[in-house]
């Protein structure tokens, strides 16, 4: 074929598919248009997340969630308690039955809520051999050696003090209710932080159930679609009963239209062609500011990455703390990508990529104005988070009129002369989107 035909071929493919696409409507893949997203998650709701990390964050308009520990938060209803027969008559048995599988789980669940000082240590202890190096043996010979000493009674009973959390800086559920007024996640980090694949149904429930009762609570039920597992645990079981309990974990996304990336994750996420890839990056105290803005960078140079950032301490408080200059320099730096990168809450980015991935949208033209319907079969009602449509419009339209509802919005035309196109937010399940033009000559 010779050059001159391969330039009117090229011409014609230009031309021709732009009036097949007037009045086609598709969900942009982000919020607003965006390239990526990114959420700013804080765990274990030290004080300095709360005195220090807010109001930087606030300073600039960035949104974030936070995973608690409903236990730990001053006037809470559910503390940690053991759930199950009186721990008198598990402690006389370990004299006798060694621990082993069918009982391993009653005692690493028991001997933290023994009312004695030091016992939770052996709970924490065992959980984590047994979660991260599934070694039952010596998960089990912790926990015996944890009841031989209760038994001889090596731990000293518990003081109120301690009981009570020891009167340290812990945050209100007045103030955690200020915060989700003003647009930041609450989220469940269980009642006690646990290591939920050694406890027992009966306690993993608890644990699972009474943290999302008290956000319920105090907060409404807004702020119990999220939980974080502690240690961020991909234990099967416990993930199961989480997200039996809650729409979302962020230890485990299960859907299939997302690569997930946790942690500890060495994949290239722009190696990814799924729809979409979960990225979780965890900076520690020593990660270094350029690394972990080059995160931020990755993911405003593609089209499916969303950056999900864990944070825990902040100065000096809390585990792996990052200074509050640090913050400061990186929150600042996350705002400077916001042309590019959708910055939202931890619920709010998975409810898009449901309500899109669950979605169907069709449009119709009629007359001189096009009408869309936004569906999704989401049954939940907490989808509810309007999505980003782009319709493409005739080359005459310079601006429309959006409708939906009692909704409306006069929004400029963009994109080039042959193809316009008009960006919009519109509710899934709502009235039907009515686009009438304006300005036409
Ligand atoms: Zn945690």
């Amino acid at each position: 074929m010779s050059s001159r035909s391969c330039v009117a071929l090229a011409a014609l493919f230009l031309i021709s598919p732009a009036f097949g696409q007037v009045g086609r409507t598709e969900i942009t893949r982000w919020q607003y248009g965006k390239t990526g997203a990114l959420s700013i998650t804080l765990d274990d709701g030290s004080i300095n997340q709360f005195r220090v990390a807010v109001p930087i964050m606030d300073s600039l308009g960035l949104p974030a969630t936070f995973f608690i520990i409903t236990g730990e938060v001053i006037g809470s209803r559910y503390h940690g308690t053991f759930v199950g027969r009186p721990p008198e008559t598990i402690i006389e048995e370990t004299a006798t039955v060694p621990t082993n599988q069918d009982n391993l789980f009653e005692r690493a669940s028991a001997i933290g809520f023994l009312g004695l000082q030091g016992t939770l240590a052996f709970h924490t202890r065992a959980g984590e051999i047994y979660d991260e190096h599934h070694d039952l043996t010596q998960a089990c010979q912790v926990i015996d050696d944890a009841y031989a000493k209760v038994r001889q009674g090596a731990f000293p009973p518990l003081d109120e003090h301690t009981a009570s959390g020891g009167g340290r800086n812990r945050v209100t559920w007045d103030e955690l209710s200020g915060l989700a007024r003003r647009g930041y996640e609450i989220a469940s980090h269980t009642v006690t932080h646990p290591r939920l694949a050694v406890l027992d149904d009966a306690n993993l429930i608890y644990e699972l159930e009474k943290s999302r009762q008290e956000i319920l609570d105090h907060l409404g039920c807004k702020h119990t679609f999220s939980v974080e597992c502690p240690y961020g645990t991909e234990n099967q079981r416990a993930v199961a009963f989480a997200l039996e309990r809650y729409q979302l974990a962020r230890n485990f996304m299960p859907d299939a239209f997302v690569d997930d990336l946790d942690r500890a994750s060495q994949k290239d996420p722009a190696a990814s062609r799924n729809e979409y890839v979960r990225w979780q990056r965890g900076p520690l105290t020593a990660t270094p500011l350029s690394l972990m803005k080059s995160w931020v960078d990755t993911t405003a140079s593609h089209q499916n990455i969303w950056l999900v950032l864990v944070f825990h301490g902040v100065d000096g408080i809390g585990w792996q703390p990052r200074t509050s200059a640090d913050l400061k320099d990186y929150f600042g730096y996350i705002q400077s990508k916001e042309d590019h990168v959708w910055v939202a809450t931890f619920q709010d980015v998975a409810k898009y990529m449901r309500e899109r991935m669950h979605g169907d949208v069709r449009s119709y033209r009629h007359g001189n104005s096009i009408s869309v319907v936004l569906r999704d079969d989401l049954k939940d009602s907490s989808y509810d988070l309007p999505l980003t449509l782009k319709t493409y419009v005739p080359a005459n339209w310079p601006a429309a009129e959006i409708r939906q509802g009692g909704r409306m919005d006069r929004l400029e035309v963009t994109g080039d002369k042959m193809l316009g196109y008009i960006t919009y937010q519109a509710v899934p399940n709502g009235e039907t989107i009515t686009l009438t033009p304006i300005g036409v000559k």
